[in-house]
């Protein structure tokens, strides 16, 4: 073990020269890129609906598993675009542990999202609490596969079925994970991945939305561009979701090379999983080995009692080192605007949002990342829980 004196807050050298980033992008094979960006400048065929971006809905579609994949140019506007298309209004069931923007898309078309609790050990949606939130002005439920861990759909089903809800699903984490050996991309009426830049498999920008309902898919396609039925032809109130040639390019160079990204990722979160689990209060989020996982998050929760330090003086210790590990999803969507201010009550309602709002952080992971650096930062980590209240006295 290192000496504590050797750490940073202790005035040390910091142990990487250059930050080590949660999310830095994976970058798949160069040259098949560079070919393709050459065939669509070639074709002067740049963006709408090109030969490029059909492709990778036709991949999207068949490793996921569905009948259509619409590709919008990000995550968010997907999200707008499934919600608009299925027709939600009013109040629409949604967890406050997940990236803002799944809130966002409603809000933004004037629908009240309700912030729902989670289940402690999955960190998903908890079906029996999204029952008791229902209204008369429910409309929907937006289950979000955090971590590409997918919710209970079985549950969430259940009382969607009962309470004539629609249900969809924000995958934006769950690209070519399954539950029960099914693929995420067919739960729900429909569901949305994310292929941003930091997610697992990237088009610089993109997303896509997912779904076995072929009036749904269609809609989609309108509202992607303008309700363009045809030339000159607008039957639908549309909006510009198209994604280019350049990021359909990159999103199917990207998707080429999942295998490896997956490898690189399994092999960083079973190190660490190995490496924090003689550390006490440290626990590293589990991925059944029985379904297909893409391990893009390494996850960890934080029993400040038994390490001695807290998440924050965790996360403290790892920046003061360079090693930027992220605080996600804290504070939690309600503890932001607009929502602090419009719904000043809904933590109430939230303990276990709340609690995982303090507890969690995410570790460097990745093909950026190399089996050395993911040492080093067990290291610190081990060295500062070995010599808790002298770091926590210093910092
Ligand atoms: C990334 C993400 C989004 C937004 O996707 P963008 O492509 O960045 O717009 C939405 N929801 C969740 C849970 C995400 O992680």
């Amino acid at each position: 073990m290192r000496d504590h004196r050797t750490l940073a807050v202790f005035g040390g050298s910091k142990a990487f020269a250059e930050p080590l980033h949660v999310g830095r992008p994976n970058i798949g094979d160069r040259e098949k890129l560079m070919a393709r960006f050459g065939d669509i400048l070639d074709r002067r065929w740049l963006t709408n609906d090109g030969p490029m971006v059909r492709a990778f809905e036709a991949k999207v579609a068949e490793l996921s598993g569905v009948r259509h994949c619409v590709a919008i140019c990000n995550g968010t506007i997907a999200l707008e675009i499934m919600i608009r298309a299925a027709g939600l209004a009013g109040q629409v069931i949604v967890p406050s542990y997940t990236f803002v923007a799944t809130a966002h898309a409603l809000q933004w078309q004037e629908i009240q999202p309700v912030f729902c609790d989670v289940d402690p050990a999955t960190h998903n949606l908890d079906p029996a609490r999204v029952d008791a939130l229902v209204t008369p002005r429910t409309t929907g439920i937006i289950g979000v596969h955090l971590w590409g861990r997918p919710c209970d759909v079985e549950g969430l089903e259940e009382v969607a079925k009962r309470r004539g809800l629609t249900l969809l699903f924000d995958a934006s984490h769950a690209f070519l994970c399954s539950r029960k050996g099914r693929m995420v991309g067919g739960f729900g009426s429909a569901e949305v991945l994310s292929f941003h830049a930091t997610k697992f498999c990237n088009a610089f920008e993109g997303g896509a939305i997912l779904t076995n309902d072929d009036d749904l898919a269609e809609k989609s396609r309108l509202m992607r561009n303008f309700g363009f039925a045809g030339k000159d032809r607008v039957i639908y109130l549309g909006s510009n979701g198209k994604m280019t040639e350049v990021c359909a390019a990159m999103g199917l160079t990207s998707i080429e090379s999942a295998p490896e990204f997956i490898a690189a990722n399994r092999e960083h979160w079973l190190r660490y999983k190995r490496r924090l689990a003689g550390l006490p209060g440290l626990s590293v989020i589990e991925y059944d080995p029985a379904e297909r996982n893409n391990y893009h998050y390494v996850i960890v929760e934080v029993d400040a009692a038994k390490a001695g330090l807290t998440r924050d003086q965790i996360v403290q210790v790892l920046e003061s080192e360079n090693v930027l590990a992220r605080r996600y999803f804290a504070p939690g969507a309600h503890r932001m605007e607009p929502y602090k201010s419009e719904q000043p009550l809904a933590g109430f309602v939230l303990p276990v949002t709340l609690r995982l709002a303090e507890t969690v952080f995410a570790l460097p992971s990745g093909s950026a990342v190399g089996a050395a650096e993911v040492e080093a930062v067990c290291d610190i980590m081990e060295t500062a829980i070995a010599n808790a209240a002298a770091v926590a006295a210093k910092l």
